[in-house]
């Protein structure tokens, strides 16, 4: 018998927020997965450096995700002293798991349309399947906004039977729209502005005690 799914959910979480927890809770139940692993970049390649050191943007996802026994911290890409890649990421993962263990990528729609950029992004199907939630703002179906590879790719591979497969499927999944972004919680704080219920109590509290993003 396979065993059960996995799921990777990677980000800047500068700072994690309310979008990011429905994301993964919501397809952590949608895949019926055994766990999903945040897991914080350390310099992302696409974005430059992020504007909070990791060992912030690290306790603040820790903070968050504390009571969730589905939720699991992976620090391995801020150990990297290098930029983490997605690709490499998944190619650790895989040797750690195993060939039979299957993986589900776990994104948002605008890293989705975003994807054709990434390093190798082809092989991301070799390592995994990947679950895409909607975002508000970013339209999927749209041949405007998709590039046609992939369209193509996305066309291919939802077609695919998903169940119990290891990696090679694309799902796209409806989820609770929340139009939270890490970016407007930072201007909102920088404006001195109240970001409470946007994110969890603890996170809210260890920026204040921090004295996180008071500066642009
Ligand atoms: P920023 O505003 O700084 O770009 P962000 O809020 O988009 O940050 P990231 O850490 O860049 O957060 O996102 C990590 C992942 O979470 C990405 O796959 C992104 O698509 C997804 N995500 C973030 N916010 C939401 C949201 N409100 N709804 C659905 N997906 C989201």
């Amino acid at each position: 018998m396979a065993s059960s799914p996995i799921g990777i959910f990677g980000g800047t979480f500068d700072p994690i927020h309310y979008g990011h927890l429905r994301l993964a809770e919501e397809l952590g139940e949608a895949l019926n997965l055994a766990e999903v692993r945040i897991i914080p970049a350390g310099q992302p390649p696409h974005r430059g450096e992020p504007r909070t050191p990791a060992t912030h943007r690290l306790e603040m996802a820790r903070l968050a995700i504390a009571d969730n026994p589905r939720f699991k911290l992976d620090a391995r890409e801020v150990r990297l002293e290098r930029a983490s890649y997605t690709v490499d990421t998944l190619t650790d993962l895989r040797a750690e798991l195993g060939s039979q263990q299957p993986i589900w990528l776990l994104m948002g729609a605008d890293a989705f349309l975003g994807l054709t950029t990434w390093k190798e992004w082809r092989r991301l199907f070799d390592l995994a399947n990947i679950a895409v939630a909607h975002r508000p703002g970013y339209r999927l179906e749209q041949a405007d906004t998709l590039n046609e590879e992939l369209r193509q790719e996305l066309e291919r591979r939802q077609a695919i039977q998903a169940a119990d497969s290891t990696a090679g499927c694309i799902m796209l999944k409806s989820i609770t729209p929340l139009d939270i972004a890490a970016t407007a919680i930072r201007s909102t704080l920088q404006s001195g502005h109240s970001v409470r219920y946007l994110v969890p109590d603890s996170v809210l509290t260890y920026i204040q005690k921090n004295q996180l993003y008071l500066t642009a």
